[in-house]
């Protein structure tokens, strides 16, 4: 039996190095192997499933023989109308998988020499595909949940005699926001964006099995998950860890979305804000896998994800608004 690609030596190491390397016939097949990996990379049609599928000659395309279509190995995946070529896809999925903190478009644009907004769109179409896999996921067991803010920073005015005093709400932007964090110990993290953290029990009910061990810091917000779940406090002014309470995973997570925040995209505009909060949650509950096998697990997902309804045709609408 032929072994499956995605678990060959091959495919592991796939490098950006190994990628910027191949032919565009090359980076043709490897894109096949990945999206078609369940038929050991042989292509289906993207109409009607049909596997009886001839390839053409003169150009790089499939003929379906069922229903006639004419299709690429990027048809029917987010990379339908794309800029790049096959092999800058392939190398700016491997940039993207790279970068433990995070990855920005203009760096990306540099990278690839294209367009800022299409590195943009490219980069948020891997953040939809890796979000995809955690929509529906509930968490259970041991679970810590904790809130970090983000965003509305309010520069204070050059002269002391100026400066508003920032703890007062009305002298705040009102974009300040916070994410919230449910981390299973040994296990997955979902991250959702509110207003407040007492805004965020219901999603915590809904996310959260009931049975599990919760653990949290003395905020005021957490009383209200007492009523639903065992919960273990741990008053921060006094100790970070006590008999097994703390929320030092939840931590771990926060620290690495706020080096993302300061040391790669300097700004997270709130609308977008879960979108990085949830791909720093899947960099962090994916740490420890090799990045050849991170780069296959984000271009599956992002080849197997339907066509962005947020992100296909962004710039031309947000061009007519
Ligand atoms: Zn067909």
């Amino acid at each position: 039996m032929t072994q499956h690609f995605l678990v060959s030596a091959a495919a592991r190491s796939l490098s950006l190095a190994k990628v910027m390397r191949l032919s565009d016939e090359e980076a043709r097949s490897t894109f096949a192997k990945i999206r078609w990996a369940a038929n050991d990379g042989k292509p289906s049609c993207p109409k009607c499933g049909s596997v009886t599928v001839y390839a053409c000659h003169s150009r790089p395309i499939f003929k379906c023989k069922d229903c006639k279509a004419q299709f690429s190995v990027t048809s029917g995946t987010i990379f339908a109308d794309r800029k790049m070529s096959v092999r800058d896809i392939l190398a700016a999925i491997a940039i993207f998988t790279n970068g433990a903190k995070g990855y920005s478009a203009l760096q990306l644009s540099r990278d690839l020499d294209c367009q800022y907004k299409t590195a943009f769109v490219l980069a948020h179409k891997l953040r939809e595909a890796m979000a995809a896999e955690s929509k529906t996921r509930t968490l259970r067991g041991h679970v810590e949940i904790d809130g970090a803010y983000f965003g509305g920073h309010v520069a204070p005015a050059n002269r002391k005699e100026d400066r508003a005093d920032l703890r007062f709400k009305h002298n705040q932007s009102g974009k300040r926001k916070v994410v919230v964090a449910m981390r299973e110990r040994k296990g997955k993290t979902l991250t959702a964006v509110f207003g407040a953290e007492h805004e965020s029990i219901q999603t915590i009910r809904e996310r959260v099995e009931s049975g599990t061990m919760i653990y949290a810091d003395e905020a005021s917000a957490w009383d209200a998950l007492h009523a639903r779940y065992d919960a273990k406090r741990i008053n921060h002014s006094v100790s970070f860890s006590d008999d097994g309470a703390c929320t030092n995973q939840a931590e771990s997570f926060f620290s690495r979305l706020r080096r993302a925040e300061i040391g790669t995209h300097h700004h997270i505009s709130g609308q977008y804000l879960n979108a990085y909060a949830s791909e720093m949650a899947w960099r962090e509950d994916n740490r420890r896998i090799p990045n050849g096998s991170q780069f296959l697990m984000i271009a599956g997902a992002v080849m197997a994800a339907p066509v962005s309804s947020q992100w296909c045709g962004y710039w031309q609408r947000s061009a007519k608004a």
